[in-house]
C-alpha cells in the first residue's frame, strides 16, 4: 500500500464530465489499495476570468481581496469532485488551504509555503477516506488568504507530497508528459523519459509553463519524484527527478521560450563605482525582479546598460528609470516589450563545448538578430525580436537533434 499524490490541472477539471472522468482515476487508484490525496485546480478559464473581473473593477485590486477572489475558483472543484467520489461510494473530504491548515508568509498573488499541518489528512487517511485538497491557495496563519502564483497548484501538490512523505506526486495535465519543447509550437517535439530537477527547474525558469517554479524547487529540496502524465490516457510520463548518469550523455535535453519580459535600456551612465547599486536598487525596493543585466565597455567615462523585466513591471520600471536618469545624468532611456527570450538547456552542457556557438550560427543563419546572451552551467539564453519566437524555437530544435523523426533514424 503506498500514499499516493495526484494533482489534476484546470483542463482536467474543465467540465463536469471531465470531473467524473477524474474521480474515477481517483478511485481506481484508491481501489488498487493506496491512500489518496487528490489536489485540485481550477475549471480551465476559471482563474482567467476572475483576474480578469478584478482589474474590470480596479487598476491596482487591493492584494488581500484579489485573493479572496482567486483562490474562489478551486473551491468549487474541491467540492464537485468530492461529491461525485462520494456519489460513487467512496468516503471523501475536500478541504481549502486554511482548513488543513497550509500556512504561507503574507506575500499575497505569491506566497511561499512555510508549512502544512498533516494532522486532519492523516486521520481521515486511517479512515479510508479520499482527500480532494484546493490547490493554488493558503492561509498567512493570521486568518487571511494567500494565493501561491499562478499555475501554483504544482506547487501545492509537491509540497503536500513531501509534507506527507508520499511515495509518488503525479502531476495530471493535458500533455502526456514534459516535452523538448512546448509540444503546441512544435509538433515534432519528443517526449523526455526522465529529467533532472536542475534542467526542469531551468525549462520552468526560462518560460516552459508545465511546472510552477516553485514546485520543482520544493521537489528537488524534498527529494520528490514527480511524475508528469496525462488525465487522459494511461501512457508514461516523464520522471522529474535526481540526476543520473545516462542524462548527462545528452547534449540539450530541452528548448524553452518566454515572451513576457520586456526590455529596457540606460544611455550614457557616469560609470563609477556604485551605479550599478544607483539603478538595481529602487527596482528591487519596488519588488520588480531583473532578468538578464549587459553593461557595454565604458566609453569617456560612461556606459549604457540594458535589461530586462517581467513585461507586466515594465511601465513602473521605465517611470523609475527615467527618474534615476535623470538624477545621475543619464544621456536616455528606452525600452520594447517586442522582445522574446529562446534558452537551451541541458546538464550535458557542462562537459561539452561548442553547444553555444551551434545556437549563435543556427540562428544567424535564420537572419534573427541576437540582442542579448546570458549563460549558466546548463543552460544558454537569447534575447530576440519576439516575431521570430517560433522559427527560432524550431531551427534549434532541429539543430540539436531533437526533433521526433531525428531520434527514431538513429
Ligand atoms: P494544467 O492546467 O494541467 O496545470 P498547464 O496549461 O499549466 O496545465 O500546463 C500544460 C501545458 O504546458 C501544455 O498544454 C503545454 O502547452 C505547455 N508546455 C509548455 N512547455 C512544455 C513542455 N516542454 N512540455 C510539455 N508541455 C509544455
Ligand atoms: N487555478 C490557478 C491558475 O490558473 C492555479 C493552477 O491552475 O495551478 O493559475
Ligand atoms: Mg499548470
Amino acid at each position: 500500500m503506498a500514499l499516493v499524490v495526484q494533482k489534476y490541472g484546470g483542463t482536467s477539471v474543465g467540465t463536469v464530465e471531465r470531473i467524473r472522468n477524474v474521480a474515477r482515476r481517483v478511485a481506481k487508484t484508491f481501489d488498487d489499495g493506496n491512500d489518496v490525496v487528490v489536489i485540485v485546480s481550477a475549471m480551465a478559464g476559471e482563474t482567467n476570468r476572475l483576474v480578469a473581473l478584478a482589474e474590470e473593477i480596479s487598476e491596482f485590486p487591493n492584494e488581500r481581496e484579489y485573493d479572496v477572489l482567486v483562490s474562489t475558483g478551486e473551491q468549487v472543484t474541491i467540492a464537485l469532485l468530492s461529491m461525485c467520489l462520494q456519489s460513487m461510494g467512496y468516503n471523501a473530504k475536500s478541504y481549502l488551504g486554511y482548513q488543513i491548515p497550509m500556512v504561507t508568509d503574507k506575500a499575497h498573488a505569491k506566497a511561499r509555503i512555510k508549512s502544512i499541518d498533516d494532522k486532519k489528512i492523516r486521520e481521515d487517511l486511517k479512515s479510508g477516506t479520499i482527500i480532494v485538497v484546493a490547490g493554488f491557495q493558503g492561509t498567512d496563519g493570521e486568518g487571511n488568504i494567500t494565493t501561491l502564483g499562478r499555475g501554483g497548484s504544482d506547487t501545492s501538490a509537491v509540497a503536500v507530497a513531501a509534507a506527507l512523505k508520499a511515495d509518488v506526486c503525479e502531476i495530471y495535465t493535458d500533455v502526456d508528459g514534459v516535452y523538448t519543447t512546448d509540444p503546441r509550437m512544435v509538433p515534432s517535439a519528443r517526449k523526455i523519459e526522465k529529467i533532472s530537477y536542475e534542467e526542469m527547474l531551468e525549462m520552468a525558469s526560462l518560460g516552459a509553463k508545465i511546472l510552477q517554479i516553485r514546485s520543482v524547487e520544493f521537489a528537488k529540496k524534498y527529494n520528490v519524484v514527480v511524475h508528469v502524465r496525462s488525465s487522459f490516457d494511461d501512457s508514461p510520463g516523464t520522471l522529474v527527478m535526481k540526476e543520473d548518469h545516462e542524462m548527462e550523455t545528452v547534449l540539450v535535453s530541452g528548448i524553452a521560450y518566454n515572451k513576457d519580459e520586456a526590455k529596457i535600456s540606460i544611455f550614457g551612465v557616469p560609470d563609477h563605482p556604485g551605479i550599478a547599486a544607483q539603478i538595481f536598487t529602487p527596482l528591487s525596493n519596488n519588488n520588480i525582479t531583473v532578468d538578464m543585466i549587459i553593461q557595454n565597455v565604458s566609453h569617456e567615462g560612461a556606459t549604457d546598460m540594458t535589461f530586462t523585466v517581467p513585461k507586466g513591471d515594465a511601465k513602473k520600471a521605465v517611470q523609475i528609470i527615467e527618474e534615476i536618469a535623470a538624477n545621475i545624468g543619464a544621456r536616455g532611456v528606452s525600452h520594447n516589450n517586442n522582445i522574446a527570450k529562446v534558452s537551451i538547456i541541458g546538464v550535458g552542457m557542462r562537459s561539452h563545448s561548442g553547444v553555444a556557438s551551434t545556437m549563435f550560427e543556427t540562428l544567424s543563419r535564420e537572419g534573427i538578430n541576437i540582442e542579448m546572451i546570458s549563460t549558466s552551467e546548463i543552460k544558454v539564453s537569447c534575447i530576440i525580436n519576439a516575431k521570430y519566437t517560433e522559427l527560432a524555437v524550431r531551427v534549434l530544435h532541429e539543430a540539436f537533434g531533437l526533433d521526433h523523426k531525428e531520434i527514431e533514424e538513429n
